[in-house]
């Protein structure tokens, strides 16, 4: 069995190996990557590194060469046209290159959302459903990685968490934890032509969030709620490029109007509980 990962020198698609490496040989799995160099590490741990460019059809097909499996990993591009045209080539190679089973990291409950990258999602998943290959979408949720970060130690100097969410919920999930719930797939049986939204059983509101780190620092912290227009004139404030601003603040609105707050047991019974927002506070803010 050879199982190729895609985007494997980035976050996601690197954990998501290093999980794999605890239960199957490193000789059963090769990463694709664009930047080869990159990826050195990987290399030395005894994983096949092979060149291969979303943008490239042929550089794809070469990489999928021999898989019985590909993990898919989406890509970052913020131009949503590229994107489908990259995700296109990919699914087209993976195709023409006899891989028996495509799993892609899409976004969860993204047939129902109101975010533009979802579409990039949804677009990628009927891809592969033309293909006729078996796929498993690995729908994964908003990164809590992306609003629990280092940056927490700047809420609690600050004394407040600054968003547009309302008392919107937010059922976020680890990349740590997504990833593995991929290695849980990757290495599972039965998982041919399932979708999963892999979201927190438990979603929280920024309020709960400005508790856990007001419990956690030691320091009162509360949640500033302001309207999107406000949120995008603040992260410009702080040095944010207007069309990342516009991003922020509208994936802070699908927050607000209750998107984010759709549950599934799908990633607990792949991996169990996910980390507790407490634990994942005491990491960002590393104590
Ligand atoms: P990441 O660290 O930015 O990694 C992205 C990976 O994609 C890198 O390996 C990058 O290669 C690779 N890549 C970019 N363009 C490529 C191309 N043209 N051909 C081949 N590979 C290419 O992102 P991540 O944290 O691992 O997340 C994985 C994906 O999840 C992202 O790409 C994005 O689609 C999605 N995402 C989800 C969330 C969420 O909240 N759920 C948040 C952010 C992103 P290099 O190392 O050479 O740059």
């Amino acid at each position: 069995m050879s199982i190729v990962i895609t985007g494997a020198t980035g976050h996601f698609g690197n954990r998501v190996i290093q999980e794999l490496l605890k239960t199957i040989p490193a000789s059963e799995i090769i990463a694709s990557v664009r930047n080869v160099e990159k990826a050195n590490a990987l290399a030395e741990l005894g994983v096949e590194v092979r060149h291969g460019d979303y943008m490239d059809y042929e550089s794809m097909k070469t990489s999928f060469e021999g898989a019985s499996k590909v993990l898919f990993v989406s890509g970052p591009d913020s131009d949503n046209t590229l994107r489908i045209r990259q995700h296109a080539n990919v699914v087209q190679a993976a195709r023409d290159a006899g891989v028996k089973h495509i799993i892609y990291t899409g976004y969860a409950f993204g047939e129902t959302s109101q975010i533009d990258l979802a579409h990039v999602h949804m677009a990628t998943e009927y891809a592969i459903r033309s293909t006729g290959v078996s796929y498993t979408f690995l729908r994964n949720s908003l990164y809590s990685d992306v609003f629990i970060d280092e940056s927490l130690a700047g809420s609690v100097a600050a004394g407040e968490i600054v968003t547009n969410t309302g008392d919107g919920k937010l059922n976020a999930v680890s990349r740590e934890d997504l990833a593995l719930a991929a290695a849980a797939v990757l290495t599972g049986e039965g998982h041919e032509n399932k979708s999963y939204n892999l979201v927190n059983p438990s979603p929280w509101t920024f309020d709960e969030l400005a508790g856990v780190v007001s419990e956690v620092s030691g320091k009162q912290v509360s949640h500033k709620k302001v309207s999107f227009n406000e949120m995008k004139d603040y992260l410009g404030n702080v040095g944010l490029p207007a069309p990342v601003a516009e991003l922020i603040a509208g994936i802070y609105h699908s927050v607000a109007t209750g998107e984010t707050g759709k549950t599934s047991n799908d990633l607990t019974n792949l991996i169990g509980q996910p980390t507790p927002l407490k634990k994942l506070v005491q990491q960002a803010l590393k104590v």
